[in-house]
């Protein structure tokens, strides 16, 4: 017998997602963030295994003592999140939820590949919003209505400031978008908000078809537990709960995720460093020869660079893992960073300075 038949068409033509593990002395290739956990954190988890860890019986299916943290932490109804392990597993329970074969489904492109790539396991056909390099990646709401309206998609994803292009959209805008677009499921992936601090949030008192997107893995500083959630009305996350599996969430994410929430202070004091360290790191990288820059929202900046398989490469030797997007990708010319501490952004720039002479 010969498995490939037993494949389903969708699978057999998947090109995977890339996630490179290689070895390096700074990471600067995922966007996550630079900063281990706060002590005061870690002092806090290290009792999960001196006190009595329960680890012997399955966790809450339903997370209730998270979600009612962040309940607290919005100002929204518990019911209206569902969490998940990362906001892939949600972007998963949301395809599934809303997307056959056959149906459409509008992304953002370029942006993070998981929307596409998990419609089409379901045999949806995908349509991308092209914001074009010449234009230097704007989008343009009007476009996007337009091709939205024109397709009739099931579901549209706006990514919110956008991977890799760190461009944002006004919460005005996305509310336009929505409000045009009644007849699908309107999904603001808000992975990197938090750099940004305007989240669309207060727009699902308005609109029943937007699902937000909200992760611990890029500012909480938590990618390692692997923790997202949705907010979205209490019929989509109704919804959501029939096609989540059981137990989706370890019982020791849902306790760190919880007591992380309670230190949001020190988490708020990180993301300002991040977003110091950000803005110094443009003024370097305005100065490094013969890159273009592109203005960020996010903690991840986009270059584009004439050689990047050897500037890539040149990076590396010096243990400095960026993103490459390889040949055959439309970014075949540009390197996404994420920004690192300070010394990590300082060897980033001396290294580049190096590659770039
Ligand atoms: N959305 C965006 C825009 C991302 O960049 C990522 C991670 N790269 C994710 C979602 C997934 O994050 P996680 O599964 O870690 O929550």
């Amino acid at each position: 017998m010969d498995v490939i038949n037993l494949v389903r068409d969708e699978i057999k033509k998947l090109i995977p997602y890339d996630a490179n593990q290689v070895e390096c002395r700074i990471k600067l290739d995922a966007n996550e963030s630079p900063y281990d956990m706060p002590d005061v954190i870690k002092t806090e988890v290290s009792k999960i295994f001196t006190d009595n860890t329960g680890i012997n019986l399955y966790p809450d299916t339903d997370s209730t003592e998270l979600r009612e943290a962040l309940s607290r932490k919005w100002g929204i109804d518990k019911d209206m999140f569902v969490v998940g392990n990362g906001s892939d597993q949600i972007i998963q329970i949301l395809t599934n939820t809303f997307i056959g074969k056959g149906d459409k489904v509008i992304c953002p492109s370029p942006s993070f590949s998981m929307y596409g790539l998990s419609a089409r396991i379901n045999g949806a056909e995908t349509i991308d919003y092209k914001m074009k390099e010449e234009n230097d990646f704007k989008f343009d709401e009007n476009e996007f209505i337009e091709l939205c309206i024109k397709n009739n998609p099931k579901v549209i994803y706006i990514c919110n400031p956008n991977n890799p292009t760190g461009g944002f959209i006004q919460v005005a805008t996305v509310r336009k978008i929505v409000g045009a677009c009644q007849n699908s499921i309107v999904v603001v992936d808000e992975a990197y908000n938090e750099f940004v601090n305007a989240s669309c949030v207060d727009l699902l008192k308005d609109y029943k078809n937007l699902v937000i997107l909200r992760t611990f893995s890029k500012a909480f500083g938590l990618a390692g537990v692997r923790c997202g959630y949705s907010i979205a009305s209490l019929e989509i996350s109704d919804f959501f709960n029939r096609v989540r599996p059981p137990y989706n969430l370890n019982s020791l994410t849902q306790r760190i995720c919880t007591i992380t929430l309670k230190y949001q202070d020190l988490i708020d004091e990180y993301i300002g460093r991040i977003n110091t360290d950000r803005n110094s790191l443009y003024e370097s990288l305005l100065k490094v020869n013969s890159i273009k820059v592109y203005k960020t929202y996010a903690n991840f900046f986009l270059i584009k660079v004439n050689n990047t398989a050897e500037v890539f490469q040149s990076l590396l030797k010096d243990g400095i893992l960026v993103r490459n997007y390889g040949n055959a990708s439309d970014l075949k010319d540009f390197l996404r960073i994420s920004v690192g501490n300070k010394e990590q952004n300082e060897a980033l720039i001396r290294s580049l300075n190096k590659a770039l002479l």
